[in-house]
This record gives structure tokens, C-alpha cells and sequence, in this order.
């Protein structure tokens, strides 16, 4: 459309009504065809036929009891669905009810009897939110409808609507649910100044907070800071993208910038937590207890019903490209690598890491006193207590996880260092607790870095760490100690057995069998992952059955789960002081490459409580966590801290280096290092990004 055109529909909007008043119309319209879509013709037939002929001449039903007012299944609020029903089947056009007179008079009775009893609920929802959401929808399908509502009775619903309290007073889903039925008013009434309202509030979420919502770092949090970036942050985007479609293309659409947030926090972060069809378990929140939570193939829509991806291309239409091949991955038309580029993305306010390369997924949960560690509540996720403790999601094809839970030995979830107990422990305080260290961060260049946890939970403490390549991922731990009377272990993975494993031990590789083995390898390999142990170790591995219910890690859900795990991990024994472990994880290579891979090029140049640092050869890259002042040197390259910090160094043997550097403690205010080489002399004074971005990796240019 060329820039004249635009001007002149502008123009037109402002100065003639019946342009605005065709808006309205728009946004009703699609209010309406998004009812349509939600219910089937045999919906809309099988709920005339139960329902029209029973009711009673005063428009009520005889099996609804309208004086009850229970908080959650609320008996009234049946009587909204089957009216609902009735004006999907009455308004749309392809209904064979289209236009029926006699389901019109049930309608116009039904809602006169609703307007005479005004039937409340104990729960402020149903009031606010859910009774004014199924006017709002009625009333839009009865704008396009044969006949008309009697003004007078059309008012009373309007009333009815407006009684519930204002989206300004709520935060989050629930100002965005009130904003929508705001919306619904809006238009009926052809209010553009109340629509304008209802609009703001509607994308009022839809911006950096440092409250529940989303972060300047766009990860999600809600429940406090607890990180839920699907889960809560996937409420977030279905609703925010299904009010954004409505509006699109007219003088209410969704803001550019806010617009620029949205789809970032979907391309960026919520669609790279996904792998092939499942998502990373460490997103989910206490939902991780749910059947199929990790199964997001149901985020796509079926038969392009309206839903989120059809709200996507709707709002976003120039992403199409991208859309489509999340929707390949996520239905596996396409395979798990399909147009997946690499990055890297530490989350410094949900402190969180994502490690993406075509061939997988490395990604790490933590947690700090800065933020909220993965909760129970509600009967659900009872068993998750180390969950947050550095928990790892390596997925290659995407399903390694999927429905274990309730098999899970839940003291040994993947990286986790923890208490071996002899039974699961339940999660004694609900809706999270704030984790107990500071130094937790990450530094990241957006394409390689490292991560630090500092582990101090259940009378275990530990300093943990991830160097992120290529090909590779270094994990190191130091500092493991423990007074309680169990073993201490680190389990470096705990996912479906899925074909051979095999070990190599003194240079003989051998297939393990069902048995608990310990061994001290030099590597394991297996579903196509090896696993490298740079010094031996004693190492326990398991290739059993293991079953659960899932009513052990969610109250209100029922069935068990069986099937053989595989199971890796260092056995620190009882009461360690100072304990250590090290191992490089490859993805993605076949077994009969593992002999010939080259470990050389991995160099553990510190692993201690201070220091852990770790160089790539090849890469040339060296990344240290500085837990306190120190330097680290390789070859002729000095690299010194002043203070506590994580530094990256890229291409450090030649003219091109470039240092990437955070603070994991988000307190210090500079940053000291200095930097020394045969080519490089340099010193640092590093000053730190502060409020929301304390703890962003900051880039240091080196000339
Ligand atoms: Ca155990």
C-alpha cells in the first residue's frame, strides 16, 4: 500500500463514523468467527437438541440450580454455555439453525431469565471474568444474527457486563481476560474511547517488568520470580497474540514496540525451548507433573482453527517463514534440526540457560536468591525438590523426557548434585521458596558461553559449572560437601534407555546389559551422546526398568509409567569434602566415531572451589567462573580477575580477541580484569549493566 493510501484511510477513519464504525464491526466479526470455530456443527446440533425443548417458558432450565454460588463448578454457569451454543448456532451462517426463529426466542428468554436472577458466585472469577466473557461472546455472534435483540434487553446484558470490576485493578492473565469482555462491550456499543481503554489494558502486560511478567531479559516469571516460560508465559502468549489478531489492521492494533516484545518472547525464547515435538522440561513449572506436558504438538492448531499459530500469522504475517518451521519441528513433518540456528542465551533474571545447535539442546536451570525455585501447589510436582539445582535438558530428538517423571528416581534428576535418599522426599512448602546463593549467572557472547551455579541446598554445597561449544559441553563440579548421612551424587543423565550402551573402561569397550554397574569409565556412550571422563571417576550406571504413578508426583493424576531408563552417575560418597567431577558431554556423534573423537582439544585448566576454567583448542576460546580474585593462564595468555566474574575469551592466540565478561552476583558496580599475551596488554575497568540488566554479559573491545 503505497504511503498516499494509508494517509487517506487514516483520514477517512478519523473524520467519517462509518469507517470506525466497520472497525468494530471487524473486531465483532472475528470475536464471532473464533466462536464458530470452537464449536462444531455436532456441538451446536446435539446442544439444541438437549437443551431447546427443555427449557422452561421463562427461558431457565429445570436441571439448574440458580441460587448456588459455589466457587468452583459453579451449577449457573452452565446456563451461559448452552445460550452460547444457541447463538453459534443462530449467528453463523453455515449453521443449518441459521436464522431458526424458535432458537431465537430461546436466546432472547434465556437472556432475559439470566437478567432477571443475575445469578452470582463465592468465586470472584465467574463474576468478573468468565460469566461477562460469555456475554460479551454472545452478544458479538447476535450482531450479525436475522434478527436483533430488543434494545432494552441488549442494555441489561451490557450492564450485567459492566458490573465486573475494572482490568486496571488485576495483573497479568487476569487483566488481559477482563480487558477482552471490555473489548466485546466495546465494539457492541461502537464505544471507540472504551474500546481504547480496553485495548490498553489488554497489552498493558506486554512490556519489560520487574514484577511477575516478562523480564528485560525476556524470560517469563510469575509466581514471584520463578521461571515459567512455558507453563504461565505460554498463557501470556496465546492470550496476548488472540486479542493482538482481533485488532489487527485497525486504528487498535497492537503497538510496534509491544508487537517487537511479543514476538520475541515467542521466536526467540519461548520457541527455542522446544525440540522437535516436546519442550524442556525446566520450563514448565510444577506442570512438569502433568501427562503430557512436555507433548507440544498441541499448540499447533488442527485444520487452521483458530488458535495460536493462526493468531501468529495473523498479527506477525512477515514471520511466516519462521512459523512454519517451528510447526514442521513441533508435528515432525521436518526433522528436530530443521532451520534450528545456533545460540546461545544465558537468562540473567530467570537464570536459566539455553545452549542450541542444530544437533541439540543443552539447557540448564538454576537458582539464586534472586529467584524462586520450581514449585508444588495444588497436589502438583510433590516430588520435585533438587529440581532447580542445575537440572539439565539434553535432547537431541526432543522426547527423551517425555512422561518419565512418574519413573523418575527423583534425587537424581539430570546434573543435579543432591542427597541420594533411599525414598523420594516430598516438597514440604508450596509455591516455591527463594534459593539460598548469589553467585548464579552466566556469560554469553550469543553463540558460546559458560554458566555457574552455586549449590548450597539439603546440607549439600557445590560449585557447578557448563562450557558451551560446538560439539562439546564441559561440565565441572568442586567444592562437594556434605554432613548429612546419605551419599552425595551427581547424575550426569536420566532419560529413556533407548538402545546400546556402551562403556570403555581401560581402553576395552563392552555393551552393558540390565545391570547397576560401577565402573570407572574412560567414556559411555549412548542414544547417540557420549559422555567423557577426562580423569577416571567412579561412575554408576543403570540400564533397569523403572516405574511410578503418576498420583506420586501429582495428586489428582492416576496411571503408571514403566519403561528401562538409563541412568548416569558420580557416586561422591558419604560425607565429601571437597569432592570434584568432570566430564565433557558430545551430542550427536555415532559410536563408531567415539574411538577416534579427540578429548585433546577440551583442556580443564582449574577445577577447584575459586577457579574453574576450561579451553577449547580449537575453538580457541577460553571461559573461567572466578568464584574469587585469581588469574588463569594458558601458554603465553594471562587472564586475571579482580573480582569474583565469568569471562569468555574468543580467539585468544590471535589479533581478533574479543572478551565477553558478567557478574553473577548482579552486585558489583565494576568489573577489574586484565588480559595479557604475546599480542594483547591490556587492562579492563568494567563498568556493569545495573537494575533489570545486573548480570548481562557485557562485550570488552579489545582494538
Ligand atoms: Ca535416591
Amino acid at each position: 500500500m503505497s504511503k498516499q493510501i494509508t494517509l487517506l484511510l487514516l483520514l477517512l477513519a478519523v473524520f467519517i463514523p462509518g469507517v470506525a464504525q466497520n472497525e468494530m464491526s471487524t473486531i465483532l466479526a472475528r470475536i464471532s468467527k473464533e466462536v464458530f470455530d470452537e464449536t462444531s456443527d455436532a456441538q451446536v446440533t446435539k446442544g439444541i437438541l438437549a437443551y431447546k425443548s427443555n427449557m422452561n417458558g421463562d427461558g431457565s432450565w429445570p436441571d439448574i440450580r440458580y441460587d448456588d454460588r459455589s466457587a468452583t463448578l459453579w451449577l449457573p454457569a452452565a446456563h451461559l454455555d448452552r445460550i452460547r451454543l444457541f447463538a453459534a448456532g443462530y449467528c453463523n451462517p453455515r449453521s443449518i439453525y441459521a436464522g431458526d426463529e424458535t432458537l431465537f426466542r430461546a436466546i432472547s428468554n434465556g437472556l432475559q431469565y439470566w437478567c432477571q436472577i443475575r445469578p452470582k458466585s463465592n468465586n470472584w472469577w465467574h463474576n468478573d471474568i468468565n460469566t461477562p466473557q460469555h456475554l460479551g461472546q454472545i452478544l458479538a455472534m447476535l450482531q450479525f444474527g436475522k434478527k436483533q435483540l430488543p434494545p432494552a434487553l441488549q442494555d441489561s446484558v451490557l450492564k450485567i457486563m459492566e458490573s465486573a470490576r475494572s482490568p486496571s485493578a488485576f495483573t497479568g492473565a487476569n487483566k488481559l481476560d477482563i480487558a477482552i469482555h471490555y473489548i466485546c462491550r466495546a465494539a457492541v456499543l461502537q464505544d471507540a474511547q472504551l474500546m481504547q481503554t480496553a485495548v490498553d489494558e489488554a497489552f498493558q502486560p506486554i512490556s519489560f517488568t520487574t514484577k511477575e511478567g516478562l523480564q528485560n531479559d525476556y524470560s517469563y516469571l510469575q509466581h514471584k520470580e520463578q521461571l515459567q516460560i512455558s507453563s504461565y508465559g505460554l498463557v501470556f502468549l496465546i492470550g496476548s497474540y488472540r486479542v493482538a489478531a482481533w485488532l489487527a489492521g485497525t486504528r487498535y492494533a497492537i503497538p510496534k514496540d509491544k508487537h517487537a516484545l511479543l514476538d520475541h518472547y515467542f521466536f526467540n525464547t519461548f520457541a527455542r525451548t522446544l525440540r522437535g515435538s516436546g519442550i524442556d522440561y525446566n520450563v514448565e513449572g510444577r506442570g512438569i507433573s502433568r501427562t503430557n506436558a512436555l507433548d507440544k504438538t498441541k499448540i499447533v492448531d488442527n485444520n487452521d482453527v483458530a488458535g495460536l499459530f493462526s493468531h501468529i500469522l495473523a498479527v506477525s504475517p512477515e514471520q511466516a517463514g519462521a512459523l512454519a518451521a517451528i510447526k514442521a519441528r513441533l508435528l515432525q513433518q521436518e526433522p528436530p534440526s530443521y532451520q534450528v540456528t545456533p545460540g546461545h542465551t544465558h537468562f540473567w533474571r530467570g537464570d536459566y540457560t539455553l545452549h542450541l545447535r542444530p544437533g541439540y539442546s543443552f539447557n540448564v536451570r538454576t537458582v539464586s536468591r534472586r529467584t524462586i525455585r520450581t514449585e508444588s501447589g495444588n497436589g502438583e510436582n510433590m516430588l520435585g525438590t533438587v529440581l532447580p539445582d542445575g537440572s539439565v535438558n539434553l535432547v537431541r530428538r526432543g522426547n527423551e523426557y517425555l512422561n518419565i517423571m512418574p519413573a523418575w528416581e527423583w534425587d537424581k534428576i539430570p546434573g543435579v548434585t543432591a542427597r541420594d535418599y533411599d525414598t523420594a522426599v516430598v516438597m514440604k512448602t508450596d509455591w516455591g521458596i527463594y534459593g539460598s546463593t548469589d553467585f548464579t549467572g552466566g556469560v554469553t557472547d550469543s553463540l558460546y558461553g559458560a554458566t555457574a551455579y552455586t549449590l548450597h541446598y539439603d546440607s549439600v554445597t557445590a560449585k557447578k559449572s557448563w562450557f558451551f561449544f560446538d560439539d562439546e559441553v564441559v561440565c565441572l563440579g568442586a567444592g562437594i560437601c556434605s554432613n548429612a548421612p546419605e551419599s552425595i551424587t551427581t547424575t550426569i543423565n536420566q532419560a529413556w534407555a533407548k538402545g546400546t550402551i556402551v562403556v570403555n573402561e581401560n581402553g576395552n569397550s563392552r555393551k552393558l546389559g540390565q545391570s547397576l554397574t560401577a565402573v570407572r569409565p574412560r567414556w559411555v556412550w549412548h542414544d547417540s551422546i557420549a559422555y567423557f571422563f577426562p580423569a577416571p571417576s567412579p561412575i554408576v550406571i543403570s540400564n533397569k526398568e523403572q516405574s511410578g504413578n503418576w498420583s506420586q508426583i501429582n495428586y489428582s493424576r492416576k496411571g503408571t509409567v514403566s519403561g528401562k531408563v538409563f541412568k548416569l552417575w558420580f557416586d561422591h560418597s558419604k560425607r565429601p569434602a571437597d569432592a570434584t567431577y568432570a566430564y565433557v558431554v558430545v551430542p550427536g556423534i555415532d559410536i563408531s566415531k567415539v574411538p577416534s573423537y579427540n578429548p585433546e582439544q577440551i583442556r580443564i585448566l582449574s577445577n577447584t572451589g575459586d577457579l574453574q576454567a576450561v579451553a577449547h583448542r580449537q575453538l580457541k576460546i577460553l571461559q573461567a567462573v572466578f568464584y574469587k580474585p585469581g588469574r588463569v593462564t594458558l601458554n603465553d595468555l594471562v587472564v586475571t580477575a579482580a573480582q569474583p566474574c565469568i569471562i569468555q575469551v574468543r580467539n585468544m592466540s590471535s589479533g581478533k580477541t574479543v572478551i565477553h565478561v558478567a557478574d553473577p552476583t548482579q552486585k558489583l558496580q565494576t568489573l577489574e580484569v586484565s588480559i595479557t599475551s604475546s599480542t594483547v596488554k591490556k587492562d579492563f575497568t568494567v563498568p556493569l549493566p545495573k537494575g533489570p540488566y545486573a548480570g548481562q554479559s557485557v562485550s570488552l573491545a579489545v582494538e
